[in-house]
Order: C-alpha cells, then sequence, then structure tokens
C-alpha cells in the first residue's frame, strides 16, 4: 500500500476524551472513529488488525476442530422466551420492533440461536462432539461504554458453542477450547491468565476468564506468580488426545488464580505471601460449561448409544477480538506509539523513502516494495514528499514491527537502514539482503 493512496487519519493532537493509552493511541493513529457513543467505525488501519486478530483466532479455532459459520446480529425474541433469558437479561440487551410489530433484538450473544439449529438438525451421539462457531458483531447497551473499543457497545466477538453426549466428553470440548485460548493469545503476544470466573447471565458453574494484567483494566483479579512465567502449548498439541488436554489445562489451573467475584480468602491466605499478585486486569475471554442449561428448555435431545434422549451438554467460548486490539497495545506500547506483535501487525514493513523524486531512492523503493510484496510481505510505502521528522513520527505511532529507511546517500551506496520498532535497533545493510534478512 502507498501512503500517499491510502487513508490514515493520523491526529496530531492528543484526544481529550480518551482517558486510556490504548484509547489514545488508537484514536491518534487513525485506526476507529467514534460515531456514538460506544459505537466506532474501523478506519483501514484499525481494519486490518481487526482482521488479522481475527485470522489467529481462527487459525486456532480451526486447529481445535472447531467449525466455523456466520449467524445474523438480530435475533428472534421468541429464541429467548424458551430459555427465559427475554425477561432475566435486562437493559443491556437492546430490543427492537419491526414493521410487523414482531419482537427481535440485536445479539448480545448466541446460545439460543445455536441451540435452535443444533435441535433442527442433530439427532444421534453419532454426529457428535461438535463446536460451531462464528465471528460476528455483538451489541450490549453497557451502562457506561468506556475506554474506546474495549467496553463499548457494539463490539466483535468469536463466540462457540460444543455439544457433548455427556458430562466427561464436555468437559473435554472445555479443555480443547482452554488450550486453543492459551494458544490464541500467545500468538498475539499476550500473558493470558486463565482465572475461575463468575457464570454471569451465561449460567453453569465450570468457568474461567483469561485475563491480561494491566493497570488500567476493570477487574481485580489475584493469582500466583507462577503464571508469569508459564509458557503456552506449542503448535504440536494434539487436541484428539483428552488426557493430554487434561494434563495441560490441570496444569495452568492448579496455582491460585481468580477473579474478584471468585476469590477465596482462605486459598489466597495459603499462597506463600511473596508469591501472591493482586493486580488489576482486562477479561479478553471467557469460557462457559453449562451443560443442560439451555438444551433442557429448548428441548435440545440426542440419542445416546443406548437409545435414551438425552439433553446435550453444551458449553460456550468468547474471545472478543475488538477488546483484545486495546489489550494488546496496554500491553504493548511506549512514549512514540503502538508497537505491534508481529503476528496482528497492520502491516509487517513500514517503507520509508526519504526522498521521492530523488532517482535512486525512488529505485531502490520501488524495487523492495516489489520485492517484499512478492515475497508475500504486508508493505505500507510511504512515498509522500514531508518531512523526516513526520515520516518517523509517523511510522513509531502506528507501530510497525520493521521499518526500512531509504535515503539519498544510502541509495546511491546501494544501502538501506533496517530498523526495529519494539528495541529500535538499526542496522545498515545492502539493498539486496533486505529479503533475507526478513524472511
Ligand atoms: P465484561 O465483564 O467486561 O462486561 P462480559 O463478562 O460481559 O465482559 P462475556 O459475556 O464473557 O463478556 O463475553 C465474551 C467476551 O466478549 C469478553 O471476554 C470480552 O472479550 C468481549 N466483550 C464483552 N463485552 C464487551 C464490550 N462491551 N466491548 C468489547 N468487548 C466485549
Ligand atoms: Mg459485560
Ligand atoms: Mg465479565
Ligand atoms: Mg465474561
Amino acid at each position: 500500500m502507498r501512503l500517499s493512496r491510502y487513508f490514515l487519519p493520523i491526529l496530531k493532537e492528543t484526544p481529550k476524551e480518551a482517558e486510556i493509552v490504548s484509547h489514545r493511541l488508537m484514536l491518534r493513529a487513525g485506526m476507529i472513529r467514534q460515531q456514538a457513543a460506544g459505537l466506532y467505525s474501523w478506519l483501514p488501519l484499525g481494519k486490518r488488525v481487526l482482521d488479522k486478530v481475527s485470522r489467529v483466532i481462527r487459525e486456532e479455532q480451526d486447529r481445535s476442530g472447531a467449525i466455523e459459520m456466520l449467524m445474523p446480529t438480530i435475533q428472534s425474541a421468541d429464541l429467548w422466551r424458551e430459555s427465559g433469558r427475554y425477561d432475566d437479561y435486562g437493559k443491556e440487551m437492546l430490543r427492537i420492533e419491526d414493521r410487523h410489530e414482531r419482537d427481535l433484538l440485536f445479539g448480545p450473544t448466541n446460545e439460543e440461536m445455536i441451540t435452535d439449529i443444533f435441535r433442527s438438525y442433530v439427532r444421534s451421539y453419532k454426529d457428535l462432539p461438535l463446536n460451531l462457531y462464528h465471528i460476528q458483531w455483538k451489541f450490549r447497551d453497557e451502562v457506561r461504554p468506556r475506554f474506546g473499543v474495549m467496553r463499548s457497545r457494539e463490539f466483535l466477538m468469536k463466540d462457540a458453542y460444543s455439544f457433548d453426549i455427556d458430562y466427561e466428553s464436555s468437559k473435554t470440548a472445555y479443555d480443547r477450547m482452554f488450550v486453543a485460548y492459551l494458544r490464541t493469545f500467545e500468538r498475539m503476544g499476550l500473558k493470558a491468565i486463565p482465572m475461575r470466573a463468575d457464570t454471569g447471565p451465561i449460567g453453569g458453574k465450570l468457568s474461567h476468564e483469561f485475563i491480561i494484567l494491566a493497570s488500567t483494566g476493570e477487574s481485580e483479579v489475584f493469582c500466583h506468580r507462577d503464571y508469569l512465567d508459564m509458557a503456552a502449548p506449542g503448535e504440536g498439541v494434539d487436541f484428539t488426545d483428552a488426557a493430554a488436554l487434561a494434563d495441560i489445562v490441570n496444569t495452568w489451573t492448579t496455582p491460585y488464580a481468580a477473579t474478584e467475584e471468585m476469590h477465596d480468602e482462605a486459598a489466597w491466605n495459603a499462597v506463600p505471601e511473596g508469591e501472591r499478585v493482586a493486580a488489576r486486569g482486562i477479561e479478553v475471554g471467557h469460557i462457559f460449561h453449562f451443560g443442560t442449561k439451555y438444551s433442557e428448555p429448548m428441548k435440545a435431545y440426542v440419542t445416546g448409544p443406548d437409545g435414551k434422549d438425552v439433553p446435550v451438554f453444551m458449553g460456550s467460548y468468547g474471545i472478543g477480538p475488538s477488546r483484545l486490539i486495546a489489550a494488546i497495545i496496554e500491553a504493548s506500547h511506549d512514549e512514540n506509539g503502538i508497537i505491534w506483535p508481529k503476528g496482528v501487525a497492520p502491516f509487517d514493513v513500514g517503507l520509508i523513502n526519504m526522498k521521492p523524486g530523488d532517482a535512486e531512492c525512488d529505485v531502490v523503493c520501488e524495487r523492495l516494495y516489489a520485492e517484499l510484496q512478492a515475497a508475500g510481505q504486508d508493505v505500507l510505502y510511504d512515498d509522500q514528499d514531508t518531512r523526516a521528522g513526520a515520516k518517523f513520527a509517523t511510522m513509531d505511532l502506528i507501530g510497525l514491527p520493521v521499518q526500512i529507511i531509504v535515503g539519498p546517500r544510502g541509495a546511491k551506496a546501494g544501502e538501506v537502514e533496517l530498523k526495529l520498532r519494539a528495541g529500535g535497533e538499526r542496522e545498515t545493510l545492502p539493498v539486496g539482503d533486505v529479503l533475507r534478512r526478513l524472511s
């Protein structure tokens, strides 16, 4: 992408309304624009990050065996009357009436709809286990939307739903998602700690929130410091091996970790004082095991191997990609701007032409621009005739992992400068070495 042809509305001033750093940086970097309280447009740079984050989530969901689909944002109230949640959900639900005076709602989550889909097609234990997910916009009329896309009213959610014949296999489905989540967050450069959590309006008993420690987080959390050094399972993890999954989950749930609602003073006091981490955290994911809470009232029954009909065992598993982006920035920035972890950066490389119009600079830049793209790199090429200071400030602000700086003197000598955004390391190298250096 050529910057001269792109739409990147950088803000010079620090927006006054933004109270936390991720919100400030997202506005300044031209990623989002507020349209009304808690409603945001995703400008081109922000949209790219949203797509990258969703891609990582999708890859890990698919790897674990979940299957992607897409459900509508608008739902019929009747489904929610079946589960009893139409009345229970309260004011966070945006209720809508259509021209025929039928009650609709903008989905805050999809347990009812997926249960309806399931009961319409699946009759036998032979079709299980099944895990269906989608990545779709949700709406919750939050009392206090704030912190930009961290707590917005319309937000993106990946929500998966598992179906199993009995408790034991549904616990394996839960473990599968648990492990997929550990991998997902690690790939985004985040340390997300699974903590015992309250189930709120979704229901059920077994539940974990995935929490990123951050002073700007809205939840109060308590965990053992061991979590800070634990590494997520690698790519080779076998999602068909129930015992291996249970082992991983066991390891990750043994040290103390709980959100405020589930905090247990006695267990906490048993943790040696020097090992306690009491902090604030951001909830980026939440998984629930709720058994037959929806399948029973909504009559989603399957026939077991013994010929008997039983309500299907379910779980649901959410991640908020839009909130996640803000959380990544909270965890990864400096005074100059965002520092994107590799897998989720809007572009992989920022190519800076220090002197557009200079024949040698132009030739080197055009060559690198073409070669890098041919090698599969996403390149943002700053071909604009602007001051050096402004170019550097913009690149640092938008946080691409690698910058390649092409100036007239270097270009003449066949050399460019490579700068890593995270640590600021710089090196000069021959134009012909750039591709190899980045692959
Ligand atoms: P919170 O406690 O922050 O209100 P929640 O517990 O209501 O979140 P869940 O129902 O568990 O949220 O939804 C799953 C995920 O969706 C959350 O872990 C979070 O990542 C995301 N999410 C929920 N509400 C919002 C919101 N208002 N804005 C952005 N993301 C959200
Ligand atoms: Mg909420
Ligand atoms: Mg919560
Ligand atoms: Mg939650």
